[in-house]
């Protein structure tokens, strides 16, 4: 039976983790087995992460968190939570290795995953040619005539870092304006591989084994058109995973998991959210490091009023007010 177990790797899951550690609830960390350090495992340089004037290559970042968590005594499972039973005062999460863990308490921390146009191409091609991570197979274009989907941040990265290997990179924005950050724009306006194709949605992506283009609808007239192209790189936004806790934790209409104003407390006692999961507005990784120390922090306190803070897991029967279930309160069913 652990006290505190933290579903989530990226940096609020780290953060706290390393929280969690120093309070000495030596937290279990479901890092997953493939995607372990989030999303800035697929990015490149990170360059506004407070402490690192030169910038620091995203995987680098989150090595660096995860290392200071066990420094403090944080275990790391390169496992999937896949289920979650969280119903009652013992939290039990199962894993895709089918092992499964108890807690007292929960921090969910599962991040955000890559938002899809959501049209037949896009599905049929992806990992022929439509891609959501230009880090992981950006390589495969070089020389190539790519587009990137999308008018944020993360579509003007992904544009630029594209240049480094294709001949042309198009970056297809639905209005006329970007959404991206001043600093990000210039840096592509200012690329010359770089071409803004406005006011333009992709409608289809063409091609049957590989991607050689897309149907491009213009968003004020209607008219539409093909573009031949090698690859798209979809970077439209992402969506929060919450799907573990469907029907388990309420959620916002924009479809995060629903907190308790401030805090990280969910609808469920004992269970913690943290970071994008949470969050539909400023989604950085420092905003979701500070959010998984507000939910370290809840946790300390929910621990603290079981009676049981900074303590190895004791017996159900010792915490008032808490039925024991099944005497399993005692045990780490590992
Ligand atoms: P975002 O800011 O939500 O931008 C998504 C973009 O995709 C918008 O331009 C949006 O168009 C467009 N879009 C959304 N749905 C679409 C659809 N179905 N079809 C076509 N276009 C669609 O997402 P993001 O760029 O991933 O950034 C997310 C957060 O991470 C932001 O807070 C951003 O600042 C941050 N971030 C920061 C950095 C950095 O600082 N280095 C890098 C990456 C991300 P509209 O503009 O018309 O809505």
């Amino acid at each position: 039976m652990r006290q505190v177990i933290i579903i989530g790797s990226g940096p609020a899951g780290y953060t706290a983790a390393i929280y969690a550690a120093r309070a000495n609830l030596a937290p279990l960390v479901v890092a997953s087995s493939v995607e372990a350090g989030g999303e800035l495992m697929n990015t490149t340089e990170v360059e506004n992460f407070p402490g690192f004037p030169e910038g620091i290559m995203g995987p680098d970042l989150m090595t660096k968190m995860q290392e200071q968590a066990e420094r403090f005594g944080a275990e790391v499972l390169y496992d999937d939570a896949v289920e979650l039973d969280i119903d009652g005062p013992v939290k039990r999460v199962i894993l895709g290795s089918g092992k499964s863990y108890e807690a007292d308490s929960l921090v969910f921390a599962t991040g955000s995953a890559p938002r899809k146009i959501g049209i037949d191409g896009e599905t049929r091609l992806s990992g022929r040619g439509v891609s959501y991570c230009a880090t992981c197979d950006g390589f495969f274009f070089r020389e190539k005539v790519i587009a990137v989907v999308g008018g944020g941040d993360s579509a003007m990265e992904e544009a630029t870092f594209l240049t480094k290997f294709a001949s042309k990179v198009y970056v297809i924005h639905r209005r006329d304006e970007l959404r991206a950050s001043k600093i990000m724009q210039e840096r592509a306006f200012k690329n010359d591989k770089i071409e803004f194709v406005w006011n333009s949605e992709v409608v289809d992506v063409l091609g049957t084994d590989a991607v050689t283009g897309v149907t491009l609808e213009d968003t004020v007239d209607g008219t539409r058109r093909d573009l031949a192209l090698d690859g798209v790189f979809v970077a439209i936004g992402n969506d929060p995973r919450t799907h573990l806790v469907h029907g388990k934790l309420d959620l916002t209409p924009e479809g995060t998991v629903w907190v308790d104003g401030r805090s990280s407390r969910t609808s469920v006692p004992g269970v913690f959210a943290a970071g994008d999961v949470i969050d539909p507005t400023y989604r950085q990784a420092v905003t979701a490091a500070g959010s998984g120390t507000v939910a370290a922090l809840d946790v300390e306190h929910f621990l603290a009023a079981l009676g049981e803070a900074g303590a190895p897991a004791v017996d159900a029967s010792e915490i008032d007010g808490l039925p024991e279930v099944d005497g399993r309160r005692a045990v780490d069913a590992a």
